[in-house]
């Protein structure tokens, strides 16, 4: 399949997943991650109108950012080492895997000195795997009281990762509890102004992310398959 192909299939089952659960389209914003595919591959993503890009690793996503650079917004979504944070700065707008109170302050110090604001989305691991990175959702709470009065950081959600199932349909009491999360924490009004986000699916199961209220969901193999160009790593 083709990239245009590609593009058209998955916006149509995200279409069909709007209409199956009464949500307006433009309510679900798509981050095309391409981590699997050279620079020349994700080029042509933006071309396409993909101007939202993923990556989980900085080594991965700097010749990328160095080729594009502003003609894509760059979201990281994987695990943030502190000694990183300088590096990803100015390029990625979005952190999706805020998961600490050490990363945060970090963000926080760094952005600050450039005169940013960096967008994050905190990471639960809401399926309690060990696998996976994330806050406890018992944690949460406390989490947000210790980080809401950092200068430079805005909170746009919660990220999580559904383990990974054969039928997507089990994922969806995961996606439903983020959702529940973020609910409960605008009623506790932590942070002073309304946490919308929640950044959830992905290839296998975005459809049922979709259904439980995704508003940005990180797709990659759907869309960005390996493309076997070499040595992207
Ligand atoms: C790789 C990755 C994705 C995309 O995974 P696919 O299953 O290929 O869509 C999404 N989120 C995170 C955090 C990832 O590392």
């Amino acid at each position: 399949m083709q990239l245009t192909e590609r593009i058209r299939s998955v916006e149509s089952r995200v279409e069909e997943a709007c209409r199956r659960s009464g949500r307006s389209r433009d309510e679900v914003r798509i981050i095309a991650v391409s981590k699997y595919v050279s620079v020349e591959t994700a080029d042509r993503a933006v071309d396409s109108g993909l101007i939202h890009l993923g990556e989980n690793r900085w080594q991965t996503a700097k010749p990328k950012v160095e080729v594009l650079g502003d003609r894509a917004v760059w979201h990281f979504i994987g695990h943030l080492q502190t000694n990183k944070v300088k590096e990803i700065l100015g390029a990625f707008e979005y952190v999706h895997s805020l998961d600490r109170l050490s990363l945060a302050k970090e963000l926080s110090i760094k952005a600050s000195a450039l005169g940013l604001t960096v967008t994050c989305f905190i990471q639960v691991n809401v399926s309690g795997e060990e696998t996976k990175y994330g806050l406890d959702p018992a944690e949460l709470f406390s989490f947000c009281r210790e980080i809401q009065g950092l200068p430079a950081l805005r909170i746009a959600g919660l990220m999580t990762m559904a383990p990974h199932e054969e039928d997507p349909e089990r994922t969806r009491p995961v996606f439903r509890k983020l959702r529940e999360l973020r609910d409960k924490l605008n009623q506790e009004a932590i942070f002073p102004y309304s946490v919308d986000g929640l950044s959830m699916g992905m290839s296998g199961d975005f459809e049922i992310a979709v259904e439980e209220g995704a508003t940005w969901l990180r797709l990659g193999s759907v869309l960005l398959p390996n493309d076997d160009k070499g040595g992207t790593d």
